[in-house]
This record gives structure tokens, C-alpha cells and sequence, in this order.
């Protein structure tokens, strides 16, 4: 008769702790499963930070099991890791998303639209997170705002482009209409570098963009006519990037000033610079010739900005 007072529970134990009785332990591990493999938009994995422990144990039967409310305190202390999407511009997270496809058809979509201006460096990044809530967006208000960013950053670019290539041409302007005019000593600058040297002196053969029966498209540059073998002066100081033969160029020098800036010097006879040397404006650099594509000696000058060719008598031989 002594055993009626008393009933089979299951004492449920957390880091040593007790957290009272349950009467069914395996519904009880079914909940505590149900919790880890809870089904979540984004979820990763649950974690329950220490798992309960089981005793089972006779205990008078007036002592109450409380089930639930054990769960309820471990469901509590369960940790719900969810994988979100950021969407970055230069590596630094910008918006972010709960759909990949979705944040990587914007990504798509952006990089196109901004191809030929700014090229922005955007990309998907995974972000493992606790609260799936915190700064998600939906990809119309990430669109609205990396749109917005993007433009801000376009209008910039243009602004800067813009006042560059200003300052390039505000000196050469007033001399193109009229290449005989003398009035002006100022010298023009391209992104700043300034042509201040006269790479040979001579007389012009053949003017930029003029088409001739030698070649069907306009001329890149600018052909001075000079004797074999008459110096060849660096316009201004930079590195030399190339010295060497270089298909209808013949043997030629190719000078970066920096700022995108170039000039080229071409159909020489001989070379007196090296790729890599550094040189100043005036230094001698290499001696007319025809070699490559020339029917006589002279000096093909090239002024390049950006990788297009510009006028080299909006700067020099004006
Ligand atoms: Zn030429």
C-alpha cells in the first residue's frame, strides 16, 4: 500500500540546477526536438545552449509536474542562427536581404546599369545572424536606396570629369581657332601635366586627323619633318613605358606623365631610353628617323588622355 503515495516522474536538471518534475519523458525530448528542427524562412540551425538532463525518480503524489512550463524555460535559453544577404558596394555591406535570388538579380541589374560610368564593385555577401528582423529591407526599398547611393556617386564622378576636363582645355581653347597667333605664352596642361617641351623643331608634315592615301583612317598624330638622326626631346617629365619597335610605329617611345596622360614619339632611328627610366622634359630621348610605316625621316607625335588621342597643337606647335 506504500507505493500509492507515491508516482514515477522524471526530474529535468540544467547545469547541475534543478528545474522540477515532468510526467512524460518522451513527449517531453519529442518538443525539445521540436524546437531544434523548428522550420524558419532563413534559418540555419538552433542551438540550445546546455541540454537537460533525465532522472527518473519516485516522488510523493502531491508534488505537481509541470511540463510545459520546463519547456518553456529551455525553448528560452534556444539560440536560432539565420543566414541573411548583403548586398556591398566595396566590400562594405549595404542592404540587407532574405531572398539570394533576388539580391543577386539587383546585383546583376546594378552592375549593369552603372557599367559605363562609375563600374561599381557590387556583390552578394552571406550574413550569419540572431535576429533575422534587424535592418532586413525588401529588395524594392534595397533597390530605392543602392540606386540612390549609386547616383550620388555617378553625379560625383561626372562633376570631377567634368571640372578636369575644363582646366585641360581652358588654356588650349583660346588657341585652336588660331594656330598662327603668338599673343599667348601660357602653356596648356592635360589633368594637370603640362607639355612644356617642343620635341623637335621642324616642319609639320602632315596635321592630327588628316587621312592620306598611306592610311584610310585620320591621323593619331602629329608629323614633324626633321633630318636623320636630329634629337628627340621629351615633351615632359615622366616614365617611359615602352621603348622598341612597335608594328607601323617602327622603333618608338611611349611616355607615361601619369594622370592618364601619354605621349609617343615614333619611326625613330635610334632609341636612347630604356622601358622603366624616368626622364624630365627636354632629356633626349631617341633621333628622327623613318622606320615603320614612313616614307621619310620625321617625327610622328602622339598626345594621348585617357587612351584617346588628342590634338597635339592644342599644346604644342601651335
Ligand atoms: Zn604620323
Amino acid at each position: 500500500m506504500i507505493l500509492i503515495k507515491y508516482k514515477l516522474v522524471c526530474e529535468i536538471s540544467v547545469a547541475g540546477e534543478s528545474l522540477g518534475y515532468i510526467s512524460d519523458k518522451e513527449k517531453f525530448e519529442q518538443s525539445i526536438e521540436g524546437i531544434i528542427n523548428k522550420q524558419e524562412e532563413n534559418k540555419l540551425y538552433t542551438t540550445i545552449a546546455q541540454m537537460p538532463e533525465y532522472k527518473v525518480t519516485f516522488v510523493n503524489k502531491i508534488e505537481t509536474t509541470k511540463d510545459e512550463e520546463i519547456l518553456a524555460k529551455i525553448e528560452e535559453s534556444s539560440e536560432t542562427t539565420y543566414k541573411l544577404y548583403a548586398v556591398t558596394i566595396d566590400g562594405k555591406q549595404k542592404e540587407l536581404l532574405t531572398n539570394l535570388e533576388e539580391a543577386e538579380n539587383l546585383v546583376k541589374s546594378l552592375t549593369q546599369k552603372y557599367a559605363k560610368t562609375i563600374k561599381p564593385k557590387i556583390g552578394v555577401t552571406q550574413v550569419l545572424t540572431t535576429d533575422n528582423q534587424k535592418g532586413v529591407t525588401t529588395i524594392k526599398t534595397a533597390k530605392a536606396n543602392l540606386t540612390k547611393q549609386l547616383d550620388a556617386k555617378e553625379k560625383a564622378v561626372k562633376a570631377k570629369e567634368e571640372e578636369a576636363t575644363r582646366n585641360s582645355y581652358t588654356s588650349s581653347s583660346s588657341n585652336t581657332s588660331s594656330s598662327t597667333s603668338k599673343t599667348t605664352t601660357k602653356v596648356a596642361s592635360l589633368n594637370g601635366v603640362t607639355l612644356s617641351v617642343t620635341p623637335v623643331s621642324g616642319v609639320i608634315t602632315s596635321r592630327f586627323g588628316n587621312r592620306e592615301s598611306i592610311r584610310s583612317y585620320g591621323h593619331t598624330g602629329l608629323d614633324i619633318g626633321a633630318p636623320k638622326g636630329t634629337k628627340i626631346k621629351a615633351a615632359a617629365s615622366g616614365t617611359v613605358i615602352f621603348a622598341g619597335t612597335s608594328g607601323g610605329y617602327g622603333k618608338v617611345v611611349k611616355i607615361s606623365h601619369g594622370s592618364g596622360i601619354k605621349t609617343y614619339y615614333a619611326h625613330c632611328s635610334k632609341l636612347y631610353v630604356k622601358e622603366g627610366q624616368k626622364v624630365n622634359a627636354g632629356d633626349v630621348i631617341a633621333a628622327v628617323g623613318s622606320t615603320g610605316n614612313s616614307t621619310g625621316n620625321h617625327l610622328h607625335f602622339e598626345v594621348i588622355k585617357n587612351g584617346v588621342e588628342l590634338n597635339p597643337q592644342n599644346y604644342l606647335y601651335k
